[in-house]
């Protein structure tokens, strides 16, 4: 016999309005590398996204992101776009309109991450000036294990930073011009014909060419050391700011500055440390942040690595390079006469 309370047995409805995502008009693409040292860099992904969607990076470019650019801007225009094409990936002369880049891509494609493919994050603890190459360029060891492994094709951020000139990885030099003899041109980072690994003038493949593979490494000249330096330490900064506010970074820095500055304050130093006092002492009373160069600087002749610089406490610093004391300053006088 059936209850004729029925009351307990069916659960109420939800009557609310389910949450939809908006429908992204560009595939929702995933970058590569994010959290790590070899993140993608946005004119990369501009590539690859043209590529998903079987267009000339150009098409992509001229129908779905110039139109959305704010009439004032210069980048409007397709060529002046590519030619300042280095500025998107980075926090330089063009940052307002390499911001519109970033919004209108994540916008299209319905993600929130595409700033992390460029520097502009850095904004808050590293100047804005001159901290990308104007050209691209490539490490030809990578393309071609990629190809080998049938992995994606990118180009990495670190690949923009100017002050980078070796491959972390093969410790082998960056290239910048077409191996090809007869093409033997630049590219811009962004161009109506580019894609990933491939020349934008003809369309040459810039994995190792078997002629000039010993040439790549004996390029590296005399200054292995100091490029493997700047490697590191570069490898160590990229994934800081993926990590952290760079406000939050901004105040270790400022915090590390101020005990640095402690250390060598009333030392009776060598003249390098000198320099540094004056960096310290510059930002310490300007606004201005400094230089990357500047800080690797004081990187190397504290004889710290960037991420205690910008990530953690600098407690250990070795100054023993640099000291002259009383003593040592007498004897060299007396050797002098
Ligand atoms: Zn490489
Ligand atoms: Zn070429």
């Amino acid at each position: 016999m059936l209850s004729s309370d029925t009351s307990g047995i069916y659960r109420s409805w939800n009557m609310s309005i389910p949450q939809i995502t908006k429908p992204s008009k560009l595939y929702n693409l995933e970058p590569i590398g994010i959290g790590t040292p070899y993140v993608e860099s946005l004119t990369s992904y501009i590539c690859r996204l043209a590529e998903a969607h079987s267009v000339r990076t150009g098409t992509l470019v001229l129908e779905e992101i110039i139109p959305h650019i704010p009439k004032h801007y210069s980048v409007r225009n397709g060529k002046v776009l590519y030619n300042n094409s280095g500025a998107i990936n980075s926090c330089g002369e063009e940052a307002s309109s390499k911001g519109t880049i970033i919004k209108i891509l994540q916008d299209l494609c319905q993600r929130k991450d595409l700033s992390l493919l460029t520097m502009s994050n850095w904004k808050n603890f590293i100047s804005l000036n001159s901290l990308h190459y104007t050209n691209r360029r490539w490490c030809p060891f990578c393309f071609e294990e990629w190809q080998t492994k049938q992995t994606t094709l990118y180009e990495p951020l670190l690949w923009k930073i100017k002050c980078l000139d070796l491959c972390p990885i093969h410790i082998s030099l960056l290239v910048e011009k077409c191996g090809n003899k007869y093409c033997n041109k630049t590219n811009k980072h962004l161009g109506g014909n580019i894609s990933i690994g491939f020349s934008e003038h003809c369309n040459g493949w810039l994995g190792i060419d078997t002629d000039n593979k010993e040439n790549l490494k004996f390029n590296i000249k005399d200054q292995t050391n100091q490029g493997e330096f700047i490697c590191s330490n570069l490898v160590q900064l990229i994934p800081i700011p993926q990590k952290q506010s760079g406000v939050k970074i901004k105040h270790i820095l400022r915090r590390n500055i101020l005990f640095l500055k402690e250390k060598i304050n009333n030392q009776n130093l060598g003249d390098e440390i000198k320099k540094v006092r004056i960096l310290l002492n510059n930002f310490l009373t300007s606004r201005s942040n400094l230089s990357l160069d500047s800080l690797l600087f004081i990187c190397s002749t504290f004889g710290i690595t960037i991420s205690q610089l910008l990530d953690q406490e600098v407690q250990k610093v070795s100054l023993s390079n640099y000291c002259v004391t009383n003593e040592k300053k007498r004897i060299n006088k007396k050797e002098t006469y």
